[in-house]
């Protein structure tokens, strides 16, 4: 069977190779007998998943030993509030970096429950760029911000100067783009369906110390201590996502780690990029300085060729590529398994199209 390009922002295209190991794995995991997405979250067969997911995670990010990971459900969007529960201080506000839909949304919700304080915003400018100066309280629970703007196209290349603030990060489209000093965070966490594997299951990485802050009155799957105390298994954790999760963590080990998968990223980024900018009919969303290399946004001279193209380009197998309704125009989503031959044919046929205006 066929596989066109996909594009998709997410969920988003999975290693082949992952892909084909799991269709085994649903009938019958490994010669058990019981597939994949029948077995009991408490039985040996998926404690051994879990390990190796956990060390898969150590192995990527050389994860210090002060840091524990909680797999969790309600997507990204259920952090918003659940950090913000668990990390917030009395008189410290927590700190907000506004640097696009998603960041905002999550300031928006940390609002409904705590203290909170805008340290920056690059609304006023559509999101093209990121914050420049930022205005911190002096002191406050965490600074929040989200390493990679999925609609608009802008990614941080370093972590904000934080000072003593302690960092917390939403890294949903473009966690293991590349190696993590995870030293430099208080909590980053990220949803499943990007770079990770299927939609289902949110991992949240945080220092062992931060869960003492966690107040004793929440709501129970809002609450990190009881996740970290249970292993998150204190209820049924979304066990095929994690499942897969795994593999596509194992495939980024054999692949060559996370050095190797920022060259990879880096070089399939600069392809689509150069390309755009030495064209005559497209033009890059983002300013130059903070591209993403996991969402390429471009638009074209008029909104009746970008609805051509993206018309003949649906027709042509490229699937995916309409921009988020909040921006317009075009977005790539070229996220760690997206493979460099589909950018170069994807190139192709932009060429094309421009050939024919
Ligand atoms: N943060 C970012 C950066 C995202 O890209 C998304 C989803 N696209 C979210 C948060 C929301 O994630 P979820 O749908 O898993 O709640």
């Amino acid at each position: 069977m066929k596989r066109i390009h996909n594009f998709s922002a997410g969920p988003a295209v999975l290693p082949e190779s992952v892909i084909e190991e799991v269709k085994q794995d649903l009938f019958s995991f490994q010669g058990s007998g019981i597939g994949i997405m029948e077995m009991s979250h408490r039985s040996s067969l998926f404690d051994g998943i879990l390990d190796e997911v956990e060390q898969s995670f150590k192995i990527l990010l050389n994860l210090p030993a002060n840091y524990k990971i909680l797999f969790c459900t309600g997507g990204a969007t259920q952090q918003f509030s659940m950090l913000a529960l668990n990390l917030s201080l009395k008189d410290k506000p927590a700190n907000y970096i506004v640097s696009g839909e998603w960041a905002k949304k999550a300031y928006q919700e940390a609002k409904r429950f705590v203290d909170v304080h805008i340290a920056g915003s690059s609304e006023e400018i559509k999101f093209k760029n990121l914050p420049k100066q930022l205005n911190l309280t002096p002191e406050s629970s965490y600074l929040h911000f989200t390493s990679n703007n999925t609609l608009y196209g802008t990614q941080y290349k370093s972590e904000p100067e934080s000072g003593n603030h302690l960092l917390v990060c939403d890294a949903s489209s473009d966690f293991l783009h590349k190696p993590l000093d995870l030293s430099k965070y208080g909590l980053i966490y990220a949803s499943s369906q990007k770079n990770l594997g299927p939609a289902g299951v949110t991992v949240v990485i945080i220092r062992e110390d931060l869960l003492e802050r966690t107040p004793n009155n929440l709501a129970l799957n809002l609450d990190y201590k009881l996740f970290a105390k249970n292993r998150s298994l204190y209820n049924t954790p979304p066990t095929f996502p994690i499942y897969v999760m795994g593999k596509v963590l194992k495939w980024l080990i054999n692949s060559g780690g996370l050095e190797k998968r920022q060259l990879l990223n880096a070089k399939k980024a600069q392809l689509l990029y150069d390309f755009i900018d030495n064209s005559k009919i497209y033009h890059g969303v983002a300013d130059k300085e903070c591209r993403s290399v996991m969402n390429v946004t471009f638009r074209m001279k008029t909104e009746e060729m970008e609805k051509d193209f993206l018309n003949q380009a649906e027709a042509s197998g490229f699937s995916g590529l309409t921009g988020h309704r909040s921006v317009g125009g075009v977005r790539a989503s070229i996220y760690n398994a997206f493979p460099v031959e589909g950018i170069a044919a994807l190139i192709e046929f932009m060429k094309d199209f421009e050939k024919k205006q």
